[in-house]
């Protein structure tokens, strides 16, 4: 079958009858297939040119939709960009092209880095400032709590002595403003180691109750000078042993109780413990103390929980105070879970309280130790042979005065050498030992001291309150601390408590 047009040729220029020899058959074969071929490659490329025209708007479609994408894409940046900047800053920015913004950013990523680092800066130099601020405070305490310690001791032997009546009130001032002052550097230094996150709470069994009376009998003589009557309401329902910080929980209430005492005139203060909850092994309390006294006024009742703050300016010239009880309760409180509600009227009275989940004891032969402060009625520890280890002269003698008034036997050392001799070569139930002396100090002398005799007992005695210095005491062996000044009664009961049995044979 020829090509159209080739048919049409042939039959034009050969007729429709003629018969064809075989080369002119051949040729026509080839031009036909020339023909086809043609053909085939016209339909080829028309076909070809269709296929790209499509392609190209499919590839064009693309592009436009990319571009539109690119464009929303700037935009939501550029919007990101202004909701985080400065708006004033991002104007600079002109028209806002990719590159543009892209050499914007790295701009404020740079100021950022800067700024990161010198925050950075800023946060160690204030850190290097806190720490040097607490072992100034460490340190300071130290110095001002040595001197303190003979003025506190020698108050109390001149108070048991004899002196002129004239002499009576004089002494008491003095024994009012060393206690004072005591009470002032003990405060920063306990709002100092809160702060600090420095305050690891104890875990003893205590007697709650006893605690309570404790809390009221120290307020005893304040309350009556003021005409007031401290009652305790405490729920029967209440396991008469608690585990948790019976030194602490008692500052809390103390606190409390001295400022109802001291703010309250001819009134009633009530320390109320109430049971709230109960499950198997812990309790919930809710602690209130009430008073009838001047009130806080609205404006004032979440200011007075701040540092250094009072109520108002007069405070202190009527009452003293330095503003930091509240703090240190609340800081304490925070520790162990719980915080400070306060109600109070203006002229009507104010109620401070706060509610503590704690565990209890279903033993009650366990030992108590309740942070008590005994009060001795004749204090004795007649056959009790005492080491004194401490490098202060009118410290060794302010103790040992209190030690020889309780019939100790004392022997003395002034360091940690000293002490290990005295200990090979005598024989003692207890051993109060100063931290920091020359030569050897309490710790290194503790450590060789129980390799020799893994049983005597050795109480830390130091001038320094800071927690860190106790927990090391105990790490080196030591079995109790006193900190200097001491109180007569916490070192006779310590003693009591630790020295060995008079009957052993040491
Ligand atoms: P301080 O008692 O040493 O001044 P606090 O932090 O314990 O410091 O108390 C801060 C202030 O809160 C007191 O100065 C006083 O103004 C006020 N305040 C505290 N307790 C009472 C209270 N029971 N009644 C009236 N005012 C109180």
């Amino acid at each position: 079958m020829y090509h159209p047009l080739l048919k049409k040729q042939v039959k034009k220029l050969l007729g429709d009858s003629l018969p064809l020899n075989e080369d002119i058959q051949k040729l026509l074969n080839a031009v036909n297939e020339s023909y086809q071929n043609f053909e085939r490659d016209k339909e080829l490329s028309e076909h070809a040119f269709a296929i790209s025209e499509t392609e190209y708007s499919d590839i064009t479609d693309k592009l436009r939709n990319e571009i539109n994408r690119r464009k929303r894409s700037v935009a939501a940046l550029i919007d990101t960009i202004r909701s985080l900047e400065n708006e004033a800053d991002f104007k600079e920015l002109g028209d806002h092209n990719l590159e543009e913004i892209i050499g914007y950013l790295k701009v404020q990523i740079d100021k950022r880095k800067q700024a990161e680092i010198e925050m950075i800066k800023a946060k160690e130099v204030a850190e290097k400032a806190a720490l040097a601020r607490s072992e100034f405070l460490s340190m300071m305490s130290h110095e001002i709590r040595t001197p303190l310690n003979a003025v506190v001791g020698f108050t109390y032997l001149l108070l048991q002595g004899n002196y002129l009546p004239e002499q009576d009130e004089q002494l008491h001032l003095l024994k009012f403003s060393a206690e004072n002052l005591l009470a002032l550097i003990n405060d920063i230094l306990d709002f100092n180691k809160i702060e600090s996150g420095k305050v690891a709470l104890e875990k003893t069994s205590f007697n709650l109750l006893k605690l309570i009376n404790q809390v009221k009998n120290t307020n005893f003589t304040k309350a009556q000078d003021n005409g007031n009557t401290i009652r305790v309401m405490f729920d029967t329902q209440i396991p008469s042993i608690i585990i948790g910080d019976p030194l602490r929980l008692g500052q809390v209430i103390n606190n409390l109780v001295s400022n109802a005492v001291k703010f309250t005139h001819n009134g009633v203060v009530i320390i109320e413990a109430m049971m709230l909850k109960q499950s198997i092994d812990t309790v919930q309390i809710q602690f209130s103390i009430k008073d009838n006294g001047i009130g806080i006024e609205p404006e004032n009742q979440q200011r007075i929980f701040e540092i250094f703050t009072q109520a108002s300016d007069s405070t202190t010239r009527q009452y003293g105070g330095s503003g930091l009880g509240l703090a240190i309760c609340n800081g304490l409180l925070e520790i162990m879970q719980s915080h400070i509600s306060l109600e109070s009227t203006p002229g009507k009275g104010s109620t401070f309280s706060f509610i503590l989940g704690m565990p209890f004891s279903q033993d009650e032969g366990v030992i108590l130790n309740d942070g008590s402060k005994i009060v001795v009625s004749d204090p004795d520890l007649s056959g009790t042979r005492v080491l004194l280890v401490e490098d202060n002269h009118v410290n060794t003698l302010v103790a040992t005065t209190f030690l020889e008034r309780w019939n100790t036997k004392v022997d003395t050392a002034e360091n940690g050498h000293e002490a290990i001799e005295k200990v090979m070569a005598n024989k003692y139930h207890v051993i109060l030992m100063d931290l920091h002396m020359p030569e050897m100090d309490g710790y290194d002398a503790c450590e060789q001291i129980v390799k020799l005799k893994p049983t005597l007992p050795i109480i830390a005695l130091t001038a320094s309150a800071m927690l860190n210095i106790r927990d090391k005491a105990f790490e080196v062996g030591m079995i109790d601390y006193v900190t200097k000044p001491f109180e007569p009664n916490e070192l006779y009961e310590k003693i009591r408590k630790n020295r060995l049995p008079l009957d052993s044979p040491l």
